[in-house]
């Protein structure tokens, strides 16, 4: 059998590529150049799956996709707290090359040129040498790539050619003593940041290390934790699509970041990484079919934040009393992910409907995982439930609960398969 995937994409890239409308960025000369029919579409797996269509392996300089990256090692490098003093994390509501900082005096967030370029400058020893700097985000970017990447050097030329504005925002960023550097050094280094070439195979899978916890799915590196990508993750649904960012939120709901060059990433933690590569960009600079390709997909695949299929209410599968060894018991099959919601439906159904057998099992047969607080809560009603003179029995041949002890110094005895 023939994977379904890479058609359906191929059909999304047909039906989107009717979008017409944009043009490619022309501030940084260089970008213009670009044919602005490319377009290409790329999903990764959380377990390293590409797939790839259209021109997703054409070559594109990352611009201010790099941004949420530079933040996250900030903060894997000097830690969030430390970041957070220097650059706040409210959506501005500006465009991205604001000159401007909140009251406090610092910049707004990380994905705005002034945040942005703060960022940069915080990655590695304060002592570290602008072109040090450069080597430890390249090295960066292509750890989460899974190769090695390079800089485009005539996009890079020609952003420091015409860099009056982000030399602005540095001296301003300077005038106000978050940055100590030259201006000019930092904007060419921020730059070379931004002229950084990947294909939207490789957003896809930096965008899936994201969704993947930090760690890489093709090469297994972890490159982030857990809670750093968490805080990036949140920062990017915020404030990463520009000025259009509540716009972005309600229609397609997937932590994203674009950039000028005409590519958007996009991460759904657990799920997938996304990218597309269409040059036109719309009135906010977000690629015009790229927002067309994430909206649909987003329909498509359900992938949209606030659209958590309800596990409450199916975490029971069914209930039923067996006879064994001359006693009867009631066993409970319970099925999905057990997080918080469900696990507060079986606690609500038991205390509700008490079972009245003395035998009670939970039948995990069906449960893919249980989160840690599923897992408490789990436990904790085993606990309650012996305290009502039940004996309580696991079904759990995939050990979905690993030694489970409910507290009181006895683990629930397993069963075999009812
Ligand atoms: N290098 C670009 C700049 O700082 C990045 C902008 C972007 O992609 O939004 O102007």
């Amino acid at each position: 059998m023939r994977s379904p995937l890479p058609d359906y994409l191929t059909e999304v890239a047909e039906a989107c590529s009717a979008t017409k409308g944009g043009e490619p960025a022309s501030y940084i000369p260089e970008l213009a150049k670009v044919d602005p029919d490319r377009f290409g579409i790329a999903l990764a797996t959380i377990d390293g799956e590409v797939y790839a269509v259209g021109d997703a392996e054409h070559e594109f300089t990352i611009q201010s996709i790099s941004k949420a990256f530079v933040y996250g090692l900030a903060v894997r490098d000097h830690g969030l707290e430390q970041v957070l003093a220097k650059i706040d994390v409210e959506p501005s509501g500006e465009p991205f090359d604001e000159l401007s900082l909140d009251a406090s005096g610092r910049p707004r967030n990380p994905m705005i040129n002034a945040g942005a370029i703060t960022a940069h400058t915080l990655v590695g020893e304060p002592d570290t040498a602008p072109h040090e700097r450069v080597e430890r985000i390249i090295r960066l970017l292509s750890d989460l790539a899974g190769r090695e990447l390079s800089v485009d050097e005539d996009v890079w030329r020609s952003e420091v050619a015409t860099a009056d504005r982000n030399l602005a925002i540095a001296h301003m960023l300077r005038s106000h003593g978050i940055l100590t550097d030259s201006a000019e050094e930092v904007v060419s280094a921020y730059s070379r940041q931004c002229a950084v070439l990947v294909t939207a195979r490789d957003l896809a899978l930096m965008a899936a290390t994201l969704a993947n916890s930090g760690v890489q799915p093709v090469t297994g590196k972890q490159v982030f934790t857990g809670a750093q990508v968490r805080h990036v993750m949140s920062v990017m649904l915020t404030c990463g699509m520009y000025d259009s960012a509540g716009d972005w939120v309600s229609s397609v709901g997937i932590p994203a970041k674009s950039g000028v060059g005409g590519g958007i990433i996009g991460a759904l933690a657990g799920q997938a990484g996304l990218a597309t590569f269409a040059p036109p960009l719309d009135a906010h600079g977000n690629s015009v079919r790229g927002v067309e390709t994430f909206g649909r997909l987003s329909r498509d695949t359900g992938m949209h934040l606030m659209k958590v299929e309800p596990p409450a209410r199916s975490v029971i599968q069914s209930t039923r009393v067996v006879q064994r060894g001359g006693e009867s018991m009631r066993i409970y099959y319970l099925s999905g992910t057990i997080g918080f919601s469900g696990a507060e439906f079986v606690a609500r159904r038991l205390s509700q409907d008490p079972p009245e057998h003395h035998a009670v099992v939970l039948d995990l047969t069906g449960v893919h995982s249980v989160t840690d607080v599923g897992r408490r809560m789990l436990l904790e009603t085993a606990r309650r439930l012996r305290l009502d003179g039940h004996e309580v029995y696991l079904v759990d041949t995939d050990d979905v609960i690993p030694d489970a002890d409910p507290g009181d110094g006895r683990r629930l005895p397993l069963l075999a398969d009812q």
